[in-house]
């Protein structure tokens, strides 16, 4: 395993729009019991998947056949790899905007059991992405004395197409308003208002026990909704009535597991949830494709409306934001089908990216690539 860690800025160009890093996690102590390790990471970017039938092919009699493949992503994290040594290399180099007003968002893209909420959410001895953004988000403020801040924090579910505020002990369905003014809001949602990070991961534990989970075929407690936290960050310079208050924004995204519905012989409400499911993860492949489109012809039409998720991210996904995708894929053999489809998945969307930033004349190609995807998972929702 590579253990060099460079911290240079992952965002190389300005027009860079979607950093994919990849987090592998490793084999819990049951596992190690009956499968192997099917991950390897190399010089910090590089993924190497061992199939585990072909492996075993190759030893028996296949001389000379490649029993590897590899993917490469701007960054690639092994299990030597804290949250915080995941953080400072994605959210950590995007917080500092979110500071001066600007948008970002970082989503966890994943199956069940992968690494989502771990890297997200974390524990008290090794916090994640959101409590440590919230850390260094109250560090620089400290460090702008002129400036008076404000930062605020929401905490909301999306299942089965509905919202629910997560900060709340039993809340209703709340809806979703599109404001010409304030963008997308959504009515009745509580926010928080923070002094300090101490309290959030009490906050976001509390809340994390109000998600919705299901028992599956798949994995016991597995999550069948998307989180979202977001956290605002109000800016206005101290003794200056006129001075304009700046708004930067911060989105978290903890994704319900991204394997097929159809894989888990779930049936009635949990083949309903595995639908929306994929109806939300397949709306976000939708937006990024379009946004890709943007890229090389101007204007084209986002269809952010397709799914709650993407309404709700609509402004952390448009152009002048800064978006980040870590794909969480686990190490274990037995989950070898759920590891590869994460990593095409995560390679796709880092085609789009690189082509739009340095040429702008071969993105069609690779749209029609993406497109493939597109219509596959298609089939399988209208399969459901
Ligand atoms: P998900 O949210 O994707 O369903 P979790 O984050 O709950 O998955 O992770 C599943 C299990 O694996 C948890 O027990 C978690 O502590 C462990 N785990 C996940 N990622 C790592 C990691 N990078 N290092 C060590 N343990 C991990
Ligand atoms: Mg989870």
């Amino acid at each position: 395993m590579s253990k060099s860690i460079n911290f240079r800025p992952p965002f190389q160009s300005e027009t860079a729009t979607l950093l994919v890093a990849v987090r592998c996690r490793p084999l819990n102590a049951k596992e190690k019991l009956r499968f192997r390790d099917i991950l390897r990471v190399v010089d910090d970017k590089i993924v190497v998947v061992l199939d585990p039938d072909i492996a075993k092919e190759y030893l028996d009699k296949v001389q000379g056949r490649s029993k590897e493949k590899q993917y490469a992503f701007d960054l690639a994290f092994d299990y030597t790899n804290s949250n915080e040594v995941v953080y400072q290399r994605t959210v950590g180099t995007l917080v500092p905007n979110v500071v001066k007003g600007f948008t970002s968002t970082i989503f966890a893209y994943g199956a069940t059991g992968s690494g989502k909420t771990h890297t997200m959410v974390g524990t008290q001895d090794d916090p994640g992405l959101m409590v440590l953004s919230l850390r260094d988000i109250f560090n620089r403020i400290q460090m702008e004395t002129e400036i008076d801040f404000e930062v605020t924090c929401s905490y909301l579910e999306v299942y089965n197409e509905v919202i629910y505020d997560l900060l709340e002990r039993s809340s209703g369905h709340l809806e979703l308003r599109e404001d010409p003014e304030q963008g997308i809001t959504i009515a009745g949602l509580k926010k928080i208002q923070v002094n300090s990070a101490d309290r959030i991961l009490e906050l976001l534990e509390e809340g994390n026990s109000r998600r919705k989970t299901e028992s599956t075929d798949a994995n016991a407690t597995s999550s069948r909704s998307h989180a979202v936290l977001e956290i605002v960050v109000k800016r206005k310079e101290k003794n200056n009535y006129n001075a304009p208050v700046l708004k930067g924004k911060l989105s978290l995204v903890d994704l319900a597991g991204s394997e097929r519905a159809s894989e888990t012989n779930n049936a009635g409400q949990k083949l309903r949830d595995g639908a929306n499911i994929n109806r939300s993860l397949l709306a976000l492949a939708n937006c990024i494709n379009a946004l890709g489109k943007q890229g090389k012809k101007g204007l084209s039409y986002v269809p952010y409306r397709n799914s709650k998720l993407t309404r709700l991210l609509k402004d952390g996904l448009s152009g002048n934001s800064r978006t980040a995708m870590i794909a969480t894929v686990s190490s274990s053999s037995d989950q070898y089908q759920h590891t590869t489809n994460t990593l095409k998945y995560a390679d796709r969307a880092k085609e789009i990216k690189t082509h739009i930033r340095t040429n702008v004349g071969t993105v069609e190609s690779h749209i029609s690539d993406y497109q493939k995807m597109i219509d596959g998972l298609q089939i399988e929702v209208q399969t459901l």
